[in-house]
């Protein structure tokens, strides 16, 4: 496909992300259903009960069910069954290779 848009591929970049990071900012995501806005209460600390700072009457925040621990859970292990990985071990700092132009980071 890329080739027929005369685009090849250059690069690949491949995040790996400690389970448990991606566990704890997903399901710590909460959004204000009057403004929209979207919280953590891990980064963002928007109070308890977590209400939104943005609207008057500080409405309380909500957790989609999608972002639900249980929910990320079982989508990481369909992502494990789909593609083959494993969770990754966690090396702490960037990498470059093998060109300059090639950058992953791991968190
Ligand atoms: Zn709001």
């Amino acid at each position: 496909m890329l080739s027929a848009l005369s685009t090849p591929l250059d690069a690949v970049v491949l995040l790996e992300v400690d389970y448990d990071q991606i566990i704890k900012r997903i399901s710590g995501r909460r959004s204000c259903a009057l403004c929209g806005r979207v919280f953590n209460i891990h980064t963002a600390p928007p109070g308890m009960p977590p209400r939104c700072d943005r609207c008057d009457d500080k409405p309380p925040l909500l957790q989609r069910r999608d972002d639900e621990e249980s929910t990320v859970r079982q989508r990481l292990a369909v992502y494990e069954q789909q593609t083959g990985r494993s969770p990754p071990t966690m090396p702490t700092k960037a990498c470059c290779e093998p060109s300059t132009r090639t950058a992953a980071w791991t968190m």
